[in-house]
């Protein structure tokens, strides 16, 4: 912190469902954090949550090929999923936002790959494709770029039949790929156009720590990188790799922070598709599992007592770098 004059927290979340009560606690930890840090250091923290509405949810097979269409291109009575439950993380950011003085800004999945930045640095990988393939995406023979069809809106997921058709210098490439539907599709990739563009999450992770650190630097701020514990693996080797080979060094990392997981009886991470699927935690209030559902059942004092032990779980390393059994949250909860 010696020579840094702002704090700037990064969150973020795919919007396939609610928040539910691994997410909640997760993001308390952030906003819990950012307030202990703001006092202990004086200076300015703000959160950034990276909304994921590009994540994938409607999938069809085709041509022994697998095509999904975003979360922000399926609707349910003519609103996208995404937008719907973004509007239930926006409740929780402000409550969070509330009770710990720290404010937050969104940046969407589109907002991101339409900045020149992140647009060149794509451009740049995809010219050295050799070279970072091995480390993206070590088990395919290409990147995962894709991009919707302008007509029904589903994309070849794994990127196998994007293709650059043309390349005018080394920032101006024409990508194709093939609609099983509606055939031949083309973009424009350039850092100044907005066609839109998707990647997958190693190439997103790597592209995106790249631009908090340009960002950082430019304002002297320490980027500080929040994340639910099982994303320990991925974080680590794929962007250190990736972002050493866009020339940027192991110190200039932002630093990073994993908080609790939120474990079943088992031992294993508490999990919605489980729940759903199999009724095994028929034991714990549906309120674990969706926000609304939580609002309903515990209120805001429910989220005021799981709140309470959070910013106690920030004060102490012992409390934070650990996990948390779903049964202990429903102790804090009926105390
Ligand atoms: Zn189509």
């Amino acid at each position: 912190m010696a020579d840094k004059t702002e704090i700037q927290m990064h969150y973020s979340a795919q919007m396939n469902s609610h928040p539910h009560m691994g997410t909640v606690l997760s993001l308390m930890t952030a906003f819990a954090l950012g307030e202990r840090l703001a006092s202990r250091f004086k200076v300015p923290v703000t959160l950034k949550f990276e909304v994921l509405e590009n994540a994938p949810r409607e999938k069809v097979e085709a041509n022994g090929l697998v095509y999904t269409k975003m979360l922000s291109d399926t609707y349910v009575d003519g609103v996208p999923i995404s937008e719907i439950h973004l509007r239930s993380f926006i409740r929780l950011l402000e409550a969070l936002k509330e009770r710990s003085g720290i404010s937050y800004q969104l940046l969407t999945y589109r907002q991101f790959q339409e900045l020149p930045f992140v647009r060149k640095t794509l451009l740049d990988i995809l010219n050295r494709e050799e070279e970072f393939r091995p480390i993206i995406s070590p088990s395919e023979d290409h990147l995962r770029v894709r991009f919707p069809c302008r007509q029904c809106g589903f994309a070849e997921k794994s990127g196998e039949t994007t293709i650059i058709k043309e390349r005018s210098g080394e920032y101006h490439l024409v990508l194709e790929n093939e609609c099983f539907q509606h055939g031949k599709q083309q973009i424009v990739l350039a850092p100044d156009n907005k066609d839109f563009v998707d990647m997958n999450t190693p190439l997103r992770n790597v592209i995106k720590e790249a631009l908090f650190i340009e960002e950082a630097k430019s304002r002297k701020a320490l980027d500080l990188m929040i994340d639910g514990g099982d994303w320990v693996a991925m974080a680590d080797f794929v962007v250190s790799e990736g972002l050493s080979r866009l020339g940027y060094s192991y110190v200039d990392r932002p630093a990073r922070i994993f908080t609790p997981i939120i474990e079943d009886w088992s031992g294993a991470k508490f999990s919605k598709s489980v729940y759903v699927q199999q009724g095994t935690y028929d034991y714990l209030p549906g309120g674990f599992l969706n926000l609304i559902e939580f609002e309903r059942e515990f209120g805001q004092v429910g989220l005021d007592k799981l709140w309470n032990d959070v910013v106690s779980w920030v004060s102490d390393p012992k409390k934070l770098f650990r996990n948390y059994s779903a049964e202990y949250l429903l102790q804090v909860l009926r105390s």
